[in-house]
């Protein structure tokens, strides 16, 4: 079973008809079982923002768990965080609860928007674990 697609096309339902229907919980469940609710709980908590930065347009992407912040990538859906790391070591090829979470926010329209101006990009990312300092 394709994990990202099956997050994939169910953002896209949500996002499409606005609704959270009782089924897309039930798959959405089944599928992702624990990582869903953790998800599920961040997205209600209010710990999925959305960095937009102008005039360039580009958005930073960042998810608080268990007291850090994480930089979700949605095109790639890579996280920074050390679950996602090791599971794609491992192979395992399963997508961490803060992606989860990255996806569902913005399918549901519940992402925290804080607008920026270029000039504060550097300071926004340098908080958050580098992804250039995995490799
Ligand atoms: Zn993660």
């Amino acid at each position: 079973m394709n994990e990202n697609k099956i997050l994939k096309v169910a953002c896209q339902e949500i996002g499409r008809t606005r609704i959270f229907s009782e089924d897309q919980k039930q798959t959405l469940t089944t599928v992702f079982q624990k990582r869903f609710q953790q998800a599920l709980g961040l997205v209600e908590a209010g710990k999925v923002r959305k960095y937009q930065f102008s005039p360039s347009g580009r958005t930073v992407w960042v998810v608080t768990g268990r007291g850090r912040d994480y930089q979700v990538l949605p095109d790639s859906l890579f996280c920074t965080c050390d679950d996602y790391y090791f599971r794609v070591m491992e192979h395992k090829k399963q997508l961490c609860y803060h992606i989860i979470a990255q996806q569902l926010s913005e399918a549901m329209g519940k992402q925290n928007i804080t607008e920026m101006s270029d000039s504060r990009y550097q300071e926004v990312t340098s908080k958050l674990t580098t992804i250039a300092a995995r490799e």
